[in-house]
């Protein structure tokens, strides 16, 4: 998930709850981020956006 924090996003994995040790400005920044970090994105089957850290997604 990506949360707000004080004005700043921040993204945590959905399956530990590791939070990224970087907080963001802007989703899109913290899409990009992810992307090159090795986060997964991925939707459940309610349709909802799940956040995987690159260990949990490896699992996956
Ligand atoms: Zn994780």
């Amino acid at each position: 998930m990506i949360i707000n924090e004080y004005g700043k996003k921040r993204l945590i994995c959905d399956n530990c709850e590791t939070a990224a040790d970087k907080v963001f400005d802007s989703f899109g920044e913290a899409s990009q981020w992810r992307k090159d970090n090795g986060w997964k994105v991925s939707k459940n089957e309610q349709g909802e956006w799940i956040n995987l850290c690159p260990e949990c997604a490896e699992v996956k």
